[in-house]
């Protein structure tokens, strides 16, 4: 499950824990994704080559597993106006736009074989059930294994760190964004509700970091830090009112770096649709720059 990044060291790191379990790479029969991030897959279309493994994804993410860099192409063609109309400054929309470039490389495609959806059954020795988690980004999924108080939380929950709700193309569209807060808390709610994962002895193991302990906690406490955000940004659109999102970026990460903007908009942009979703901002458009005041 997640092989990691396509880097040498990744490559190594695989072989090596393999090895600890007598076993190699051209052994490997299936490959399962969570979502379809380079620091996750990167290095599966390797792994293919050496062992001819199936590979296992959720529908949503097959084209960019496909295309990875085609899609990078199409996504930075849209956000540049995007970004433009969200108020931030065209010198600084290149910088933002640009830095990406070299990551592309920790990433070979991968073509999908097995094609997942919400409640999909693998049988990897125990039942893994595919639970379906867009928001962080669409394709992106948890496998539960509820016989042994398990969930396999790819990006979705982490132990110590919010995953950013990163703003991306609709999948097969090249003209409409994600609303990937609202989605991504709806996704956190699902995982409350489902049978199985919301006791608070499920055990979580994310994609970073240590496992998650109580998982019904920690999806709680993420949830909770985003009504907090929410808030604070509300707050932001009050002071500044009319404002940019950009404007409002500023306020709360006063020293981000450019490499780090990028997922500062889409948490900004992301509480905003909230916001918007609640009826409580109003948007103007001004020179084809969308301007946000709290409603009346
Ligand atoms: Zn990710
Ligand atoms: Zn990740």
């Amino acid at each position: 499950m997640d092989p990691g990044p396509a880097t040498e060291e990744a490559s190594e790191e695989l072989e090596q824990s393999l090895a600890r379990f007598g076993r190699s790479i051209d052994e490997i029969d299936r490959v399962l994704i969570t979502h379809p991030h380079m620091d996750h897959f990167g290095l599966a279309g390797r792994i293919v080559e050496e062992s001819s493994a199936r590979v296992f994804a959720h529908t949503d993410a097959v084209e960019r597993l496909s295309d990875p860099i085609g899609y990078f192409e199409t996504e930075q063609a849209y956000f540049r106006p995007f970004l433009l109309s969200m108020g931030m400054p065209a010198d600084t929309v290149d910088t933002v736009l640009e830095l990406p470039e070299p990551y592309t490389t920790y990433q070979d495609p991968v073509a999908v074989t097995d094609e997942l959806a919400a409640g999909d059954v693998i049988d990897v020795g125990l039942d893994l059930e595919c639970v379906s988690t867009p928001g962080h980004v669409p394709g992106s999924h948890c496998f539960l294994a509820a016989s042994e108080d398990v969930m396999f939380t790819g990006d979705h929950v982490l132990s110590d760190i919010t995953p950013n709700p990163l703003l991306t193309l609709v999948p097969g569209s090249d003209d409409e964004r994600t609303r990937s807060l609202p989605t991504y808390l709806e996704s956190l709610r699902k995982v409350l509700e489902l049978e199985g994962a919301a006791t608070e002895e499920t055990v979580g193991h994310g994609g970073h970091g240590d496992p998650i302990q109580n998982l019904r906690g920690r999806v709680q406490e993420t949830i909770t830090h985003h009504q907090d955000r929410k808030e604070r940004i509300a707050n932001l659109v009050a002071e500044h009112e009319p404002t940019t999102a950009y404007r409002i970026m500023k306020e709360m990460f006063p020293s981000l770096p450019a490499t780090e903007m990028f997922p500062g908009m889409s948490e900004v942009i992301g509480h905003l649709d909230l916001l918007e979703d609640e009826n409580r901002v109003v948007i103007d458009e001004t020179d084809g720059v969308k301007l946000y005041r709290l409603s009346e």
